[in-house]
């Protein structure tokens, strides 16, 4: 079945009655091009891939011929009556349904993935959720190789970007400590069905093995870097010490020691330096 094809897509969809439903970012991609890249990108015969949303199942298939084992997991139960019609000639396919966001994902690696030499995490993200999707992952800090997922332009623009730069943002921080991220492509608003507003772009997550600075305290240093990005148009020192109440002196004396005067903004400082003041005021 070509579930690249329109005509093809609605027919089954028609004739489950299935209606999309926008609070579950169900934009599904009809663009034939795309979903053998995503899997192509990391999947081999000894992989094992967890994917979030697969909706009717165009993704999943790319990469249930590429992998060895797939486990996708589907908040919406409508789709029962569609992904055995659309995955039935797949034997390495296994859907749970429940919401990505609760489901324990460690213990489907452990329980389900076993026989795979590496476990990688594949979704065209719900736009709803991209980012707590991401941090989800990323946090857990799952036995996984790559995230390899497809997300709003401008967030995928955002969750890339160089931290130091004007584009990043507390969620930036948090990606480059546990992953190296990239941008593979870009994907047009017309390569889905119901076409939304906005340009997508496919990420790919690389995760680290270890992180790429020392920080004292993890807990410590992610609420100060939520801290830093609070209130992007003032400074450091103002934002810092209006929502974590620390003194101006002590950020002040901090921001000195990394080379950076008193009226920096969050959005200069790099990795090092932000592990630096941290450290110092934790
Ligand atoms: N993978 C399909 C594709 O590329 O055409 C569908 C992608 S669509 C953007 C997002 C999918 O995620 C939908 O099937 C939707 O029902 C599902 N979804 C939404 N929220 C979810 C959640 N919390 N947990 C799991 N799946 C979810």
């Amino acid at each position: 079945m070509n579930l690249a094809d329109i005509k093809t897509v609605e027919s089954l969809l028609r004739s489950k009655g299935f209606s999309f439903k926008k609070s579950l970012g169900q934009n599904f991609l009809i663009d034939g091009s795309v979903c053998p890249l995503m899997a192509e990108s990391f999947c081999d015969e000894n992989s094992g891939v967890i994917e979030i949303g697969p909706g009717m199942g165009v993704l999943t298939a790319e990469l249930a011929k590429r992998a060895k084992k797939v486990v996708s997991i589907e908040l919406d139960e409508r789709l029962k009556e569609i992904l055995p019609i659309t995955l039935g000639e797949f034997s390495n396919v296994e859907i749970i349904y429940g919401d990505a966001m609760k489901i324990d994902i460690g213990q489907i690696i452990r329980e389900k993935f076993s026989d795979c030499e590496s476990v990688s995490i594949c979704a065209n993200l719900p736009y709803y959720i991209t980012s707590p999707v991401i941090m989800m992952l990323l946090e857990q800090k799952l036995p996984v190789k790559f995230i390899t997922v497809m997300v709003q332009k401008e967030a995928a623009e955002r969750l890339c970007a160089r931290v130091g730069s004007r584009e990043a943002g507390a969620v930036t921080v948090a990606v480059d400590y546990y992953s190296k991220a990239n941008i593979l492509f870009n994907v047009g608003r017309n390569s889905f069905h119901p076409a939304p507003n906005v340009d997508s772009a496919v990420i790919q997550l690389e995760i680290r093995d270890n992180p790429p600075i020392e920080v004292k305290d993890e807990r410590f240093f992610f609420k100060f870097v939520k801290a830093c990005f609070a209130q992007r148009r003032k400074t450091l020192v103002n934002t810092v010490s209006n929502t974590m109440g620390i003194s101006k002196d002590t950020l002040r004396t901090a921001l000195t020691k990394v080379g950076l005067s008193e009226t920096a903004r969050s959005e200069q400082l790099t990795m090092e330096q932000l592990a630096t003041i941290s450290n110092t005021i934790c």
